[in-house]
């Protein structure tokens, strides 16, 4: 359970007041996004139709979660959350769908783990809006189509590579979520500050946001650690001091590096003295899952320029000698 790791933990799921975006205008940044999803949403609504199926992509804790909710609420439509390893059998998919209201929002997360029969049953019920049912058993099994609702599926990945092309294919909408700048990060914290009853001074705010790994989910748990602290050793206004001295204290960097981040990077380093490293030699030498390393752990450090990913396997690079106060070797600055 990394502090400054994308995935929601127990903590994150129980914030009262709730600091989850409820409407477009609160959803801060990811313009682009923003702007395409709301021109379709109104399209959508002047034809009186549902909306396109859309695939929302990107690290974890992005905000693909609360983006569904959104479309959900824009559209004037209920949401129905479900998750790719939750739908077991076929049978449990045709149950969700046979239930939803016309123009319904029905969000998959962690839709890369659909499994293939439950994934076919999808095919159908996207394109058409029917799904095949089989009736009896043995010789006298029968299929069946029926209709369902015009719906909407939002589906949310870490990576839209891991879905299969004939799923990929049959989303309308595709858009993929960018790391948030500090700057956005810091209205996120100041929001939040807001709606939690507390104080944050513009410094402050930037101070966990620069900390917070381009991700609001990260950006939300911290500042909840900060809040402590600025309980407990200050005067509960969270200042650049404050918030500085409270993330030394959970060893979380000036760019929100972790131990776990420095163990990678050193490893490469010193173990491997700087050369191309394959994944799975890192995943053996760190003792940590390959699809933890590069969905949580690589995302960050790559676009911070400490790590490249090549055909030959991961390099550290300067910026991250630089960041770990040690001097590249000659031989890799050829
Ligand atoms: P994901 O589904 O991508 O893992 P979530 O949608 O659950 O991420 O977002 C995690 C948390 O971050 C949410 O509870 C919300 O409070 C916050 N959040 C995400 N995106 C935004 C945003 N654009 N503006 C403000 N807060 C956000």
């Amino acid at each position: 359970d990394r502090i400054v790791g994308g995935q929601s933990l127990e903590e994150d799921m129980y914030v009262q007041p709730s600091v989850r975006p409820q409407i477009i205008t609160d959803y801060i940044g990811q313009q682009a996004v923003r702007e395409q999803l709301q021109l379709s949403i109104n399209a959508a609504k002047m034809r009186q139709e549902h909306l396109d199926h859309v695939l929302l992509y990107g690290p974890p804790g992005l905000g693909k979660t609360t983006l569904s909710n959104i479309i959900a609420q824009e559209m004037g439509v209920t949401l129905r959350q479900t998750s790719g390893p939750v739908i077991e059998k076929p049978g449990d998919l045709a149950a969700i769908l046979t239930r939803l209201e016309p123009h319904d929002v029905l969000f998959v997360d962690e839709i890369h783990r659909l499994s293939p029969i439950v994934e076919e049953v999808l095919y159908p019920a996207m394109e058409d809006f029917q799904i095949d049912i089989i009736i009896g058993e043995g010789p006298a099994a029968q299929s069946v189509k029926i209709d369902i609702p015009p719906f909407t599926l939002v589906g949310a990945t870490t990576r839209a590579g891991l879905l299969t092309s004939p799923l990929r294919d049959r989303f309308g909408i595709v858009q993929r979520l960018e790391f948030y700048s500090v700057e956005e990060l810091a209205q996120i914290v100041t929001r939040s500050a807001n709606i939690l009853g507390m104080s944050a001074e513009p410094d402050g705010a930037l101070e966990v946001a620069r900390r917070s790994r381009g991700t609001p989910r990260i950006a939300n748990r911290l500042l909840r650690r900060v809040r402590d602290y600025a309980q407990v050793k200050g005067n509960g206004v969270i200042t650049a001091e404050i918030a500085d001295s409270a993330l030394n204290l959970l060893e979380v960097d000036s760019l929100g590096l972790d131990k776990m981040d420095r163990r990678l990077l050193e490893l490469l380093i010193q173990k491997f003295e700087s050369r191309p490293v394959g994944i799975d030699s890192i995943s053996a030498a760190l003792g940590e899952e390959r699809g933890t390393i590069e969905d949580v752990i690589e995302p960050f450090l790559v676009q911070q320029g400490f790590l490249i990913r090549t055909p030959r396997g991961r390099i550290v690079t300067q910026t991250a000698y630089r960041h770990l106060g040690l001097t590249m070797p000659e031989r890799n600055l050829e």
